[in-house]
Order: C-alpha cells, then sequence, then structure tokens
C-alpha cells in the first residue's frame, strides 16, 4: 500500500480569513484571543481538508512565517527583541514587522522602536520568509511549545500528525551572519538543541517527523556538504523516523549525500527531478521510504493522472510499502480552493486544480496504485477528458501566435544603431539637461483612484464617468511635475491596479481569479493571473492615456509598459510549453504596444522587468539558459524602436553584479535601478564591468515615509558620478510612487529636483 501524505497547507484559508484576523489585531480592532481562537479553527479547517492522507503537516501553520517560527523554536531570537515583557505572538510580531529603524526613535516609547526583521525570498518562489540572523555570539535554546500544542490539538482531532520543521543546515544556509563570522561554524551549537526536539517529540510518541532541507537542491560547496552529514549523524540517535525533504528543484550531484544521509526517508520533487528519480532509486538504502512529490505544488493546473500513474505504477511495483506520494512541495504555494471561484468560465476551471483539489488528485493516484486503476476509472476518464479539452482548445491554442513565434529571428531584437550612434540623435529630439530628472513611472494611488476604480468594477460608475475620474488624476500628476521642473514626465499610473494585472486583462490569454490568493508574506497576499493560453494583444492598452498625458505638456511624456519577463515571473503560468516559449509570445504582443506608443508620437518609453531577477534558476549552472531567453525576449519588445526614440527599462533590486552583462547586452537606453538603500553599493560593480549606457541610480527611497534632503541626494549622486561619466547619469527615485502619499512626494521630489540642479551647475 503507498502511503500519502502532505508537506504544508496553505494558512491566509480560502477566504484569507487569516490576513483578515491580522490586520484587524494589528489595528487593535481585536483581541490576541480573538486571534488564537482564528489561528485554531483555521488549523482545524486544514486537517479536515486533508483527512484522508495517510499523515498530515502539523507546525505548518503560522502566524506570520514559518522561517521565524523556526527562530523562535531554536530560541534564536534577534538581540534587540530579547527581554521583552509582554505575550510571546506580540513580540513575534515585533520582530516580523517591526518598526522601520527610521522611525524607531518616534517610537521608543510605546513598542521600542524595533527594527524589522530583513525578509528574502524563499528559494526561487514569490514567498518572503524572515531572514534568520546569526552572530558569533549566537546561542540556541529549544521552545517546543508552538510545536507541542500544535501536536496536542491535532491529535484531539483524530489528526495522523507528522509535525514539519525546518533542517537545521537550511536554517544556517538561508540565515544572514551580522558580524561576518562564519555560520558554519554554529552548526555545533545548534545540533544539540535540535536534538532535544526530536527527543521532546519522541516523548510525545510521534513517529515520523518531516525536517526540511531544500537547500541540498542547490549547489553546495563541500563545507556545506560535510555539514549534511555531521548534522544528520548527530541526529540519527533519536528514536524518531525523520524523512528528510527535498523540493523546488534537482537534487544532481547531491544526489548521493541525500541518498546516504542516517535518515529514513527521503522526499524528492518529481515534478522538477523527474529524471532524477530512477537513479536516485539505485543509490537508496533498500530500507528507507522515498516519498515522491508527484503533484505540482507551485501551479495550479491539473495533474495528468494516467501519465503520472504510466511513470509512477512501476515504481510502485518496485518500491511497495516504501513508496510514499505527496504534493511536490508544500501547498503554500497554490490558492485554497477553486470551488470559491464563481465567475471562471466553465472551461478554464475545468483544467485548474488548487490546494483541496491537489489533494483529491492525490488520493485518485494513491487508489489507482493500491487498488488498481479501475478502482478509480470516472475520476481517471474526467481527468482525461479535462486536460484533452485543454489540449484541443481554441482558447489555448492561437495558430497566428505559433507562427509569428516561429518567424522570429535575430534581427528582430536588434536596434537600428549602437549606443553609440543612438544617443546624439535622442539628444538632439529631447533636449534634455545634464542629469535630466524622471520618475519611475506612478504617482500616488489615492482614496478617489481606488474608490473609482472599485465602482466601476461594480457596476456603479460607468466607463466615461470612470475615464473623466482617470483623466482628472493624469491631469494633476501632470500639472504637479511641471511644477516641480522635472525633465521627462509619466502619465502617473492612475489606471492601473497593478503592472501585471493591468496588462493582462487586456491581453487574450489570461484568465482571472476572484479568491486565487497566495502567501507573499506576512498578511501580504497575491493574486497572479493565469496565463493559459498563446498571448495576443487584441487591442492598444496604453496608447490612449499616453497619449492625452502628452497632449498635456510640451515636455516629453514616458510611455510605460510592464515587460515580458515580469508579466511571466509573476503570473500562474501554462505548463503546456516551456517558459520561455510564453515569454516570446508576451514579447511579441508588448512589443506591439511600443510600436504603437512610438507611432502616437511618444518619444521615450520605459518597459519595466522588476522581476527579471527573481526568475533565476536556484542552481548557477542553468542562469545562462534563463538569461538568454529573457534578454533576448526584452530585446524583441524593446529593439523594433528608430533610433531617435528613447528606451527606458527599470530594476527594482541593487544586486545586479553577478548578471551585469545580460543586463547590458538588454540594450536599454536608459535604466533606472534601485541603489538608495545601499548607499550606491551597486556601483562597485562598475570597477569590474561598467554599463555602457544611461544610468538612474535611484537617490529616493521610496520605501519609507522619510524626505530625503538635497544634500543626500546629491551626495550619492556624486558617488555615482566617480563611477559612471556625468553625461550618462539620470536623477530618479528608487521605484514608483505610488505606495506614497502626495504630501510626503511634493517635497521629496522638489528636494530631487534640487540636487539635479545642484549638481549641473558644480559638475558642470
Ligand atoms: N512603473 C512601475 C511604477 O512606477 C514600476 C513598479 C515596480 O518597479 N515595481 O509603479
Ligand atoms: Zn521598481
Amino acid at each position: 500500500m503507498v502511503t500519502t501524505h502532505n508537506l504544508g497547507f496553505p494558512r491566509i484559508g480560502a477566504r484569507r480569513e487569516l490576513k483578515l484576523g491580522l490586520e484587524s489585531y494589528w489595528k487593535g480592532q481585536s483581541t490576541l484571543a480573538d486571534l488564537t481562537t482564528l489561528g485554531a479553527a483555521l488549523r482545524r479547517q486544514h486537517w479536515a481538508d486533508q483527512a484522508a492522507l495517510d499523515l498530515a503537516p502539523v507546525g505548518d501553520f503560522s502566524f506570520y512565517d514559518q522561517v521565524l517560527d523556526m527562530s523562535f523554536t531554536l530560541g534564536n531570537l534577534p538581540e534587540r527583541v530579547q527581554g521583552f515583557q509582554g505575550e510571546a505572538l506580540d513580540n513575534y510580531f515585533r520582530v516580523a514587522r517591526g518598526r522601520s529603524a527610521q522611525t524607531a526613535e518616534a517610537h521608543a516609547g510605546c513598542c521600542g522602536g524595533v527594527a524589522a526583521g530583513e525578509m528574502t525570498k524563499w528559494f526561487d518562489t514569490n514567498y518572503h520568509y524572515i531572514v534568520p540572523e546569526f552572530t558569533s555570539a549566537t546561542e540556541f535554546k529549544l521552545d517546543a511549545s508552538r510545536l507541542l500544542e500544535q501536536l496536542a490539538e491535532a491529535r484531539s482531532q483524530g489528526v495522523k500528525a507528522k509535525p514539519v520543521i525546518i533542517g537545521p543546515v537550511t536554517y544556517l544556509a538561508i540565515g544572514k551572519s551580522k558580524d561576518g563570522s562564519d555560520r558554519l561554524a554554529l552548526l555545533e551549537r545548534l545540533l544539540p538543541v535540535y536534538a532535544q526536539l526530536l527527543d521532546t517529540l519522541a516523548a510525545q510518541g510521534v513517529e515520523w517527523l518531516q525536517i526540511d532541507e531544500p537547500i541540498l537542491v542547490t549547489e553546495l560547496d563541500a563545507d556545506w556538504q560535510h555539514a549534511f552529514n555531521t548534522a544528520y549523524h548527530h541526529l540519527k540517535v533519536s528514536k524518531l523516523k525523520l524523512l528528510l525533504a527535498t523540493y523546488f528543484g534537482q537534487l544532481q550531484e547531491n544526489a548521493y549525500l541525500a541518498a546516504h544521509l542516517p535518515v529514513a526517508g527521503l522526499h524528492v520533487d518529481a515534478i522538477n527531478d523527474r529524471e532524477g528519480v530512477r537513479p536516485l532509486l539505485n543509490l537508496l538504502p533498500a530500507h528507507k521510504v522515498l516519498s515522491l512529490g508527484v503533484v505540482n505544488g507551485r501551479n495550479i493546473w491539473k495533474t495528468d493522472l494516467n501519465a503520472t500513474l504510466d511513470w509512477l505504477e512501476p515504481l510502485a511495483r518496485q518500491l511497495g510499502q516504501r513508496l510514499w506520494i505527496a504534493p511536490s512541495c508544500s501547498l503554500l504555494h497554490v490558492p485554497v480552493d477553486l470551488a470559491s471561484e464563481q465567475k471562471l468560465d466553465a472551461d478554464i476551471l475545468s483544467w485548474l486544480a488548487f490546494a483541496r483539489q491537489k489533494l483529491a488528485e492525490l488520493q485518485v493516484l494513491a487508489q489507482a496504485l493500491n487498488g488498481g486503476r479501475d478502482s478509480v476509472r470516472e475520476a481517471l476518464a474526467a481527468n482525461q477528458a479535462a486536460l484533452a479539452a485543454r489540449r484541443a482548445s481554441p482558447r489555448v491554442n492561437n495558430p497566428a501566435v505559433k507562427l509569428a513565434v516561429a518567424r522570429i529571428t535575430e534581427d528582430l531584437g536588434r536596434r537600428e544603431s549602437p549606443y553609440g550612434q543612438r544617443a546624439p540623435k535622442q539628444a538632439a529630439l529631447l533636449q534634455l539637461p545634464r542629469f535630466p530628472t524622471t520618475t519611475i513611472g506612478s504617482f500616488p494611488q489615492t482614496a478617489e483612484i481606488r474608490q473609482a476604480r472599485s465602482e466601476f468594477k461594480a457596476g456603479r460608475l460607468d466607463l466615461p464617468a470612470y475615464q473623466a475620474v482617470m483623466r482628472a488624476e493624469i491631469e494633476r500628476a501632470v500639472r504637479e511635475q511641471e511644477a516641480l521642473g522635472l525633465d521627462v514626465l509619466v502619465h502617473g499610473e492612475a489606471e492601473r491596479n497593478d503592472m501585471v494585472e493591468y496588462f493582462g486583462e487586456q491581453l487574450e490569454g489570461y484568465a482571472f481569479s476572484q479568491f486565487g490568493w497566495v502567501q507573499s508574506y506576512g498578511s501580504r497576499c497575491v493574486k497572479p493571473p493565469i496565463l493559459f493560453g498563446d498571448i495576443s494583444r487584441p487591442h492598444t492598452m496604453t496608447v490612449e492615456w499616453t497619449r492625452y498625458a502628452q497632449s498635456l505638456t510640451d515636455k516629453p511624456m514616458k510611455g510605460m509598459l510592464t515587460g515580458p519577463v515580469t508579466i511571466l515571473n509573476w503570473s500562474f503560468v501554462r505548463d503546456d510549453q516551456p517558459r520561455s516559449a510564453s515569454c516570446l509570445q508576451l514579447a511579441l504582443a508588448i512589443r506591439q504596444e511600443v510600436l504603437d506608443l512610438e507611432q502616437a508620437g511618444v518619444r521615450v518609453i520605459q518597459i519595466d522587468e522588476a522581476a527579471l531577477r527573481e526568475g533565476l534558476p536556484l542552481r548557477r549552472a542553468q542562469w545562462q539558459s534563463y538569461l538568454s531567453w529573457a534578454v533576448q525576449s526584452f530585446r524583441i519588445t524593446a529593439n523594433g524602436v528608430r533610433d531617435e526614440t528613447q528606451i527606458h527599462t527599470h530594476m527594482c533590486y541593487s544586486e545586479f553584479n553577478d548578471i551585469m552583462a545580460s543586463i547590458a547586452d538588454m540594450d536599454a537606453d536608459v535604466i533606472t535601478i534601485e541603489t538608495s538603500r545601499s548607499d550606491m553599493e551597486l556601483l562597485d560593480a562598475f570597477d569590474h564591468f561598467s554599463y555602457p549606457n544611461e544610468i538612474g541610480p535611484g537617490v529616493y527611497d521610496i520605501h519609507s515615509p522619510n524626505i530625503p534632503t538635497e544634500q543626500h541626494m546629491v551626495a550619492l549622486m556624486k558617488k555615482a558620478a566617480e563611477r559612471v561619466p556625468a553625461e550618462r547619469l539620470w536623477v530618479n527615485p528608487d521605484c514608483g510612487l505610488k505606495t506614497r502619499q502626495w504630501p510626503e512626494v511634493i517635497p521629496a521630489l522638489t528636494h530631487m529636483v534640487a540636487a539635479a540642479k545642484t549638481l549641473r551647475a558644480e559638475l558642470a
């Protein structure tokens, strides 16, 4: 008999109950008791959803973040929150949310002015965790209370519990040393606490513990490989059976290491590493359980159950009782329940599976393995019919789009002339001063804008009335920018709810869910649009707004688009063709918009690639192939314009030293990037590789309500001018201003324009 289990269930609730509960508690509108009651109710619901499994996860629920939970379990709290007198959960939220360091002083009397823990992406997902902090003095101390309470709770509900924790090597690997010390040196201090935790759980009669070590799917140097051996030899004395869980990628050269660690079972991601399973089987000692992740935990498409069984059945015969099956990774990364969707049309609905549906698929697979495919004949037939309909659907397949992609040639991505020849033509046309000033696109999304949008969506505001509100906002943004004296203006993006959704809604091949929320961090959720079919652009998307904005001013108005790579990386993407193929389709669609903007007289066009970096594969060995199609897609989008048209791109991060060559290869005339928070550290990279075109290193940290002074911005730009010739520098904020308020933006941009004038005078 095959064993079924799950690595983790989404915790936000089918209707984002956790988000609402957290936010109401943080605003003081509900009590801690309300919140803990809500947590218990959600866990009860999630365990009920998983009742058919042989083993259900316990400890995967979190009020904020599972990595932060682990830090609390290990007693690894940042020094700044130690000794807190209040409720433990409040202290937990202090680490998670803190108060930004800048406003710490103002909060000295209330919350103690704690800086929030740093957040970063969990492997290659869109989930952000709170980074564990280490110093050479870090000590660990077990606090098993959360796990023990949830274990007791699960058992009282008859749950066949398998507690879940993050393994010691991954825990150290994903953390950050605050004092430059080697975090691996802490392993020796950490392992006894893990051993104690294992003993504590064993004493409760726990049989299996899932211990997550996803770092095993990345390239590990000898020290980190050695750490795995040290760690698991230390922990093997425990009476617990350990299921070592890896996911998100391929074990490759770590397969031998993973197979031979002294644990009772190994979980691998058989979606991302199907090719690795057979070889792994030959390595795996004959007593070990092999758990195969056969239902994709990272996307929303139905599993091909028959194809999965074709592959799985021989393995099941070979492994017998030793075979377990599960989703590939925690279901944290998919929405909760497809049954909530009322507006998705029936075709598309029939192709999808959210968390609850994925567990049902797992059940069908197990039943087929245990009782033969005949025992689930109907379920398999329904699955097959849905997949066949999807494959044949004219909504998925657009021959014209496929043909256009097949006809892509090298020169589609090449500008007429190299930058050196374009730049003087653009300068002659645009007549910009040195250190030209601009912004990244959006201006504050005011309450009026949001209200008009929701009234419009609800049908209470008609299109002309809605458009009138948006036009008024655009006019306001243009007038403000003229008064500020900015050089290249933007229309302000009032009409955009979101930089990806806005385009997805206008492209063929996209669908939108109502409740397809996925946790991004804490109470923050995102609802990625669903790229299900061949992409085409039936009509222009931004031209009218931009044309209107340009009609209000003589200054150049920048057209604003989101690039293909970012649209792709922030969507749920079809699984029936390579991501690169979908990206090229997006590139062709956005390219048409670029050309239409140019046709409409727009002289500067910005194509945002905010998410280009986050698409990088987990293994460096695969970076080049991703970067090559990502850059090609951008080039196809951008480079069909005349020499005189100036292409900008924008990226929301400063770590691009390691991909600088690819970014330069995009060949945008101007790139704007986030640098103000890192004090222009980014520009260190220019010692080795200089960006050949123009660059606008952000001087205004838009994440903070602080208003930067003119002197501060001048100083940052002077640092930049040490590395980049002054005639190639632009002056701009780090990112868009949509989350800020006008009363902050006006003085900050006033200072920014003044800074540019000072620079012109001083560095002339
Ligand atoms: N143009 C977008 C804006 O200004 C860019 C947002 C982003 O980079 N995340 O809001
Ligand atoms: Zn940005």
